[in-house]
Formats: structure tokens, sequence, C-alpha cells
């Protein structure tokens, strides 16, 4: 269904010559891979020609809202999701493609729209998890330079730091604030073995003044 929304004069590129054109949303359906997919999508009608086609940048956005509806269909990544992994590891894309083992533009092509590839896609789901990332970077790091190593390797550290902060500040708020009868050194050597000396003594800031040394005995 077509429905005009202006009338513009314009070069039709099939009659090439200027023409009174329509300008409107029409629904398309699309086959993208095994699906069928239904878009709305910009779109010039030629009344003398009796044709329709679409302006460049039209004609990418519909494609773009088919396959961002196919990964939807297909729980796959969306771009900024693959964007989103990658730059939080520090990777820039080219060193990115290069650990993954992939073709040179591949990450590039994915982020800006591109449909990926449906193993190319369980890998990066499957790194999306810090753990199975750290894994992989151990295997995969010699594909690197020198120098996205120690990035990688940094932003992997700060990772790190943020989540046994968070985890400290959990148990932390668990055992102390809700139940303050629990002595703060008990607890601190209690999770000492899970958690390295530099987080416990990132609690300082929230322990009552005359309670400080203690803990940090126990640091
Ligand atoms: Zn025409």
């Amino acid at each position: 269904m077509f429905k005009v929304l202006k009338t513009v004069k314009k070069a039709c590129p099939i009659c090439e010559a200027e023409r009174e054109l329509q300008f409107g949303n029409r629904s398309e359906r699309l086959k993208i891979r095994d699906e069928d997919i239904t878009v709305e999508s910009k779109v010039y009608f030629c009344p003398i020609g009796k044709h329709y086609f679409h302006d460049i940048d039209d004609e990418e956005e519909k494609f773009q809202k088919a396959y961002r509806e196919y990964r939807n269909r297909k729980n796959l990544l969306q771009p900024k999701d693959i964007k989103q992994i990658r730059e939080k590891y520090g990777f820039s894309q080219r060193a990115f493609t290069r650990f993954l083992g992939w073709g040179e533009i591949t990450i590039q092509r994915y982020e800006a729209g591109a449909l990926q590839d449906v193993a190319h896609n369980s890998l990066l789901f499957f790194i999306r998890d810090f753990n199975n990332f750290k894994q992989l970077f151990q295997i995969r790091k010699s594909q690197l330079s020198k120098r996205d190593i120690n990035k990688i390797e940094k932003s992997l550290s700060e990772l790190e730091s943020k989540m046994y902060q968070v985890a400290f500040n959990f148990m932390f708020k668990a055992a102390i604030i809700e139940k303050p009868k629990l002595p703060i050194r008990n607890f601190a050597l209690k999770i000492k073995p899970t958690i390295p000396t530099q987080y416990i003594k990132g609690i300082i800031n929230y322990i009552p003044i005359e309670q400080k040394g203690e803990l940090a005995l126990a640091a």
C-alpha cells in the first residue's frame, strides 16, 4: 500500500526525465535469508511510467529496518551490541577483527549495519561474557601487536576491578550494613580468599571511623 505524503517535481531515473512525482510511504515485503519481512519505507512513484523508486538513503534505511527486525526474530546481536562488546574490551575495529580471525573490515561492516554471519554472531555472543573472553584472549592474543595486548590487558584489569567492587559492595552491605553486629574483621577475613586485598581496602570508605583500624588489620 502506498500512502502519498507530497508531490514533487524531480527527475525520474527510470524515465530519465523530469516528472511530477508522488513521494510517500509504502510497505514492502523483503526476503532476508529465510524470513519474509515487511517494512515500511519512503518511496517515489512516477505516475507516467507507473513505477516506484527509492533515494539511495531511503533504500539503505529500508534494509537496515529489515535487518533489525531479522536480528530481533533470530536473537542476533544488533550493531550497537557488537560495538559495545568491542569497546568494553578496549579494541579498535581493526584489532578486534584480527583477534577474531575474520576478514579485515568485517567488524566495521557489522557495526555499520551489515547482517552478520551466524557463526560470527555466536562467537561474539560467547565473548560478551567476561570470563569467556578472558579464555579466548589467552589463546588468541598472539594475533595482536604488543601495544594492543597491553591496551586490552589494561581494560581487563579495569573491568575486573569494577566487577570486584560491585561484588564487594553487595557483600559488604549484606554483611555489615544489614547485620551490623557481625564484626568487620571477621567479615573481611572471610571474603579475603575470594577478593584481593586491594579491593578490601576499597570498603574503608563505608566504614565508621572508629572501626577503620580493625579493617586495616584484616586487609
Ligand atoms: Zn518514470
